[in-house]
């Protein structure tokens, strides 16, 4: 009681506003000078049509778009490729490749056609750097999961030649590469023991071709296995860690001791329900709420029609309310228990936008800032911040790049 009446007499105190003041405006330049690179941010099937204008913001609450990356000083996303793990047939590998070209042809359109004066799609460490240096807003492409291979690792050379420079191995249920984090309710704990031998052929072709290997989603052994067999540093793209909250999709210390050990980095995610335990009723509400929408999770909200979309939005912004999200202290709570445990050079940051993340503080690109501002408050140093905020990233995408370039014998 005693010292929650000193906080209220301190923040009451001019010295203590103006030392916000002066933290705020820290944060501002350090942010204005580095280049911030989010590892993990989500596009529809029709991103980069009228239903998703990167100009304006639509009517589905979409997290991005240029004018709120350029006023919350977010500089260079990964835009995804994600397909939902469907049937391992012939027909499902054949829909998740078709799904695959419909993201890349999209993400292309806006790059290549739609706003090519205001962003351009990055394929090495060096574009990225060069583009944001001409004043422009590098793109990068990232894959989530590796079921748009089937078995077929061709598809992998038409990937990298369209611009994945990541590819997350695993999503929600196991595939035929290996053991997800989180498999479905049918499935057993474990299928292949971790990476199955065509998971471990992707890895090596990740490796010959420099696309960086991605374990977020996957199983701790399938992620171990990983970073058993790759030659060049893997990432986590977005994930956060067991040793702040044992969540399954958090990465174990010894997962991240074994980034490290790679040269890789874990780029701690904004999303909510791996950053804390969310209430039980919360979870039951959300449940119940997709249910009567026909919704099997997150990832049907682009399903929905325009009049269910309002009714699920207003819905969930009254759970929302009764039950709030974690905020950005939270995020930096994982970034800190990383830090501390592999070093400031092998941690980074990214949001999940358009898929489930957001949080209080950091909800879309517009608040970019105020994961700078925890990180200025702190007190780590702009160096540091920078490394965090995509130096560490560009470092790791570089040395994949080296890899790819080694001389090796043909299998
Ligand atoms: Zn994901």
């Amino acid at each position: 009681m005693i010292r929650f009446v000193l906080a209220a007499v301190m923040i009451s105190t001019p010295a203590f506003a103006q030392s916000q003041a002066d933290l705020y405006a820290k944060a501002r330049e350090i942010h204005e000078r580095v280049l911030t690179i989010d590892t993990h941010v989500d596009i529809p099937f029709d991103f980069a049509t009228p239903a998703y204008d990167m100009m304006k913001p639509g009517p589905r609450g979409q997290q991005v778009h240029i004018p709120t990356m350029i006023e919350g000083g977010l500089d260079a996303p990964f835009l995804i490729v994600y397909m939902g793990q469907g049937e391992r047939t012939v027909a499902g590998y054949a829909k998740a490749a078709a799904d695959a070209f419909t993201k890349f042809s999209a993400i292309h359109r806006a790059a290549d056609e739609l706003y090519k004066d205001k962003i351009e799609l990055a394929y090495t460490a060096a574009d990225v750097r060069r583009i944001y240096g001409a004043g422009k807003k590098p793109i990068i492409i990232g894959m989530e999961n590796g079921y748009a291979v089937g078995k077929d690792l061709r598809l992998l050379d038409i990937y990298h030649g369209l611009g994945a420079r990541y590819l997350g191995l695993l999503h929600n249920g196991h595939n035929d590469l290996g053991d997800s984090a989180q498999p479905n309710a049918n499935e057993p704990a474990a299928e292949h023991n971790g990476l199955s031998p065509l998971g471990k052929q992707v890895v090596e072709k990740l490796n010959e071709l420099g696309i960086m290997a991605d374990i977020s989603h996957a199983s701790m052994k399938t992620a171990l296995d990983i970073l058993a067999v790759s030659k060049a540093p893997v990432i986590a793209s977005h994930s956060a860690v067991k040793g702040v909250y044992d969540h399954p999709r958090n990465v174990s210390d010894e997962v991240l001791d074994a980034i490290k050990r790679s040269g890789g980095v874990v780029q701690i995610v904004a999303f909510d329900p791996y950053l804390r335990a969310t209430p039980p009723e919360k979870t039951k509400a959300v449940q119940a709420l997709q249910k009567t929408m026909g919704m099997r999770g997150n990832g049907d909200i682009d399903k929905l029609q325009p009049g269910q979309l309002q009714a699920y939005e207003a819905e969930m912004a009254n759970i929302e309310n009764q039950w709030p999200k974690a905020d950005v202290t939270n995020l930096v709570d994982h970034m800190d228990y990383a830090i501390k445990r592999i070093g400031i050079d092998h941690v980074g940051i990214s949001s999940d936008f358009n898929g489930g993340g957001g949080i209080r503080g950091w909800g879309n690109a517009a608040e970019t800032l105020n994961v700078t501002l925890e990180l200025v408050r702190r007190g780590y140093t702009e160096d540091q911040i920078a490394k965090l905020w995509g130096g560490n990233l560009l470092r790791v995408m570089e040395q994949v790049e080296a890899n790819a370039k080694r001389p090796r014998k043909r299998r």
